[in-house]
């Protein structure tokens, strides 16, 4: 299992040993009669940076719980159930779904939770980045909060990774340019992620980015899919054009931000130029999953979306799979394999 050694108080980003892998006796592995609950083998778990959220004391200014210390860590995982009490599930059946950082869970209360059909043309891991979650922040915060047009100019932050080339990538199928900054050259080069974007640019978090975001966007800006916060939002802002929109996704800069510093200097943009800037949350539109599902199925099985995943292997690889979201690591969407093939 792994386990949350204790509550982060301060706003620094998680550190692998923030984290430690225990090892505890296997429950039977039978689903208690009359409990309503099934036991699945997890498969692969996701690593998300919502989840340092979960890291703070609990809050009621927070909308989702904290983690336990000492306890396993919640996430999202494609998990084989093993045995149930819960005629929903059968053993042997893929879900999609909340359950824990350890190889086996007992799971009673089921939350985001989907029965996956075993296709080998999207290979299970698939259902916690594309299929899963991040696409689906994707596919909402896209077209329910920016509505592209064929012809505009996108600009998606953060673009290489489980959020942003799913952005990137169904940007373009509906005709509009999209470029993508990513915070390294290795990340940029990679033919694969290339392929999401009009262009993909390595844009540092610093004054340098409002002078790059006029180059790659001489015109303006119509769409800003903001993954980031910060200095790279701030940019956004001055190369707006009027009537653009920006979808505040996360703010995955603003961890160990100590200062107040200038704050966002160009926030009367929004005025001036009548943007519409929302933040969202995924959960508020669960009831597009399915047609989301289908849309993006449909394009990945036709060849038009490609998609990339950092896979690590085993248990103990997941405290710095998840801390490495914060540094930059991950080329893709980082997913941990809990078993090795
Ligand atoms: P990613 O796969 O994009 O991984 C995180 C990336 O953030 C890193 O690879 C890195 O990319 C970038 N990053 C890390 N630290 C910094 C920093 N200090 N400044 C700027 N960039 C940094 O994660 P996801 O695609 O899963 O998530 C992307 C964003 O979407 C996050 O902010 C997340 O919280 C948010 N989100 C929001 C949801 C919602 O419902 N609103 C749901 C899901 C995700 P690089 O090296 O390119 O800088």
């Amino acid at each position: 299992q792994v386990v949350l050694k204790a509550y982060i108080t301060d706003g620094r980003a998680p550190r692998k040993d923030d984290m430690a892998v225990t090892v505890s006796t296997l429950p039977e592995l039978k689903a208690p009669k009359g409990s309503g609950g099934f036991l699945v083998k997890n498969l692969y778990l996701s690593c998300d940076p919502y989840m340092r959220g979960r890291m703070r004391p609990p809050s009621p200014a927070s909308y989702i719980p904290s983690f336990l210390p000492s306890r396993p860590i919640e996430g999202f995982g494609v998990s084989e159930v093993v045995d149930s009490d819960n005629p929903e599930f059968q053993a042997g059946d893929f879900i999609a779904g909340m359950t824990g950082w350890e190889e086996y869970t007992l799971i009673q209360k089921p939350q985001q939770l989907r029965k996956i059909s075993r296709n080998h043309a999207v290979p299970l891991s698939y259902h916690l980045g594309l299929l899963g979650m991040p696409g689906f922040t994707a596919y909402c915060g896209l077209y329910e909060l920016c509505s592209p047009k064929a012809g505009e100019f996108v600009f998606v932050s953060a673009a290489s990774g489980a959020v942003g080339q799913i952005v990137g990538q169904l940007a373009k199928l509906e005709g509009c340019r999209v470029v993508g900054s990513a915070g390294s050259a290795t990340k940029v080069v990679n033919r694969r992620l290339k392929i999401s974007f009009s262009e993909l640019v390595v844009l540092l978090h610093s004054w340098i980015v409002q002078k790059n975001c006029c180059r790659y966007f001489p015109q303006g800006i119509d769409i800003y899919f903001d993954n980031v916060g910060g200095e790279m939002l701030d940019a956004a802002l001055l190369n707006m054009r009027v009537k653009g929109r920006i979808a505040v996704c996360g703010m995955v800069s603003q961890h160990a931000v100590t200062d107040s510093g200038p704050g966002i200097r160009n926030i009367s943009n929004v005025i001036v130029k009548r943007i519409k800037m929302q933040g969202f949350l995924q959960s508020d539109f669960l009831h597009l999953y399915p047609r989301f599902l289908d849309h993006v199925t449909a394009h990945f099985l036709a060849g038009d979306i490609v998609y990339v995943e950092d896979v690590d292997d085993g248990l103990e690889s997941a405290p710095a799979a998840l801390a490495g979201l914060f540094t930059g690591e991950n080329i893709g969407k980082k997913v941990v394999r809990v078993v090795p093939p």
